[in-house]
């Protein structure tokens, strides 16, 4: 068979070249409980209209169908807005080989891996996630092919490299023999100097960044132990904030300690991720600036655990694991009483994708109301994000709708069992 013999079937596959449309039919969403508005009470038995992958109407009761409409059932369900983690990195997951996977794993690697991370994190309930950080290019392929209908995913915005000074937390050279890697430069995230920070970001926008990722401090881990304390300068966050702002992106600094969350903060950055060492003067200039704080208590919970291994981090790895971890919960409670804005982020990457909900019993440990802690994870993630079309329920917004046997206003860990996903009006999971 002649090569062009082939084409008529590769083009009749359902997957390439034609996305699954939305459906163009209305389906009528049966709700036992909606949480229309997150942070407002929820409303029992009404129906979500949903028509072109938005919310058409909302209607109270239980209505009779209209002609063509479909109904799903979710009468015993309490229903809220598709869930939003502001921090993920969905190109690779930790484990005990990590180190060595970067040497041997490819881009195509980690495009596969990313393809397979999507799904569990989609069917988890987590209809739109921001990716801080991930190398090479699989990460824009992944939200392209998303975006396309190719492959079921969360909606993402990516921000690509990470930027890091030399030798800083993001520097994936860092522990390696020299010889491996060439001197990494800004191209992989990687500045010194004014000049190559407006540089790094440049280039993140060429490749398709979304947003700018900073590291803004030392980080857990990063083998090295240059400790979590601020590692760019003042006039380096300031070249990267100001270059990002300039080209309409904004800018998420990693930062743990508190000489590098200030510095952030005065150079004007939108999210400070994890906020460890926070102090007072801190919470101050978040409230000033209205920057919001990702706490990522899953991240921190993750490395204590798993630092109980003795043998799975490199001993400088394990002793910051020890220290940050703890610190990141009493920090979030602090910043969460203050008044400081809050957006949801698991760092996902570094727990398992998939489980991201296993952040809300952490935030509600944490002293954080579960009303508050949904409130992180929709309309303020949203915002933080700059989507003005997802984040609540209501007509005109985007039909990403998720589904629980049980209210999680009452039970926390009912976010852990998902039983149904709408994306953009399309079913991803359930009836
Ligand atoms: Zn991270």
């Amino acid at each position: 068979m002649t090569i062009l013999g082939l084409l008529p079937l590769v083009l009749a596959s359902p997957w390439i070249g034609a996305p699954p449309a939305a459906q163009d039919t209305e389906t009528w969403l049966r709700c036992g409980m909606a949480l229309v508005v997150p942070g407002e009470a929820p409303r029992p038995e009404v129906t979500l209209v949903v028509r072109e992958g938005r919310i058409a109407a909302i209607r109270e009761g239980y209505p009779p169908l209209a002609p063509g409409a479909r109904a799903v059932d979710l009468r015993e369900a309490f229903v809220l807005p598709g869930l939003i983690d502001c921090h993920t990195h969905l190109t690779h997951e930790l484990s005990r080989t990590s180190r060595l996977e970067r040497v041997e794993e490819s881009d195509a690697d980690r495009a596969i891996r990313a393809v397979v991370y999507a799904r569990r994190t989609l069917e988890a309930g987590f209809t739109t996630v921001r990716n801080v950080g991930s190398s090479g290019d699989a990460i824009f392929a992944l939200r392209d092919a998303i975006e396309k209908g190719w492959i079921p995913g969360p909606r993402i915005l990516a921000a690509g490299e990470s930027l890091s000074p030399t030798g800083g937390h993001s520097d994936e050279t860092l522990g390696y023999r020299e010889d491996l890697f060439e001197l990494p430069g800004p191209a992989l995230g990687i500045c010194d100097g004014v000049a190559e920070c407006r540089k790094g970001v440049r280039l993140q926008v060429k490749r398709g960044a979304d947003v700018i990722k900073l590291v803004a401090t030392g980080g857990v881990l990063s083998a090295t132990n240059a400790g979590t304390e601020q590692q760019f300068f003042g006039d380096e966050l300031t070249a990267i904030i100001t270059t990002a702002h300039s080209l309409g992106r904004k800018v998420a600094a990693h930062a743990h300690g508190t000489r590098g969350i200030l510095a952030a903060l005065h150079a004007g950055v939108d999210s400070i991720e994890h906020g460890t060492y926070l102090d007072d003067e801190a919470i101050a200039l978040f409230k000033e600036t209205g920057a919001y704080l990702v706490p990522t208590l899953l991240a921190g919970q993750t490395v204590v655990d798993l630092a109980q291994d003795e043998g799975y981090f490199p001993a400088v790895i394990r002793e910051k694991a020890l220290r940050v971890g703890p610190v990141l919960a009493a920090s979030l409670g602090r910043a969460y009483r203050a008044g400081v804005r809050i957006a949801f982020g698991t760092d996902s990457g570094v727990s398992r994708h998939g489980e991201n909900w296993r952040e809300f019993p952490l935030l509600v440990a944490a002293g954080v109301s579960p009303a508050d802690a949904l409130v992180f994870a929709t309309r303020n993630a949203a915002d933080l994000l700059g989507l003005d079309d997802v984040g609540t329920l209501e007509v005109g917004m985007r039909a990403d709708i998720i589904a629980l046997p049980a209210s999680p206003l009452e039970e926390i860990s009912a976010l852990g069992r998902v039983s149904f996903v709408m994306q953009a009006g399309r079913i991803v999971k359930g009836p």
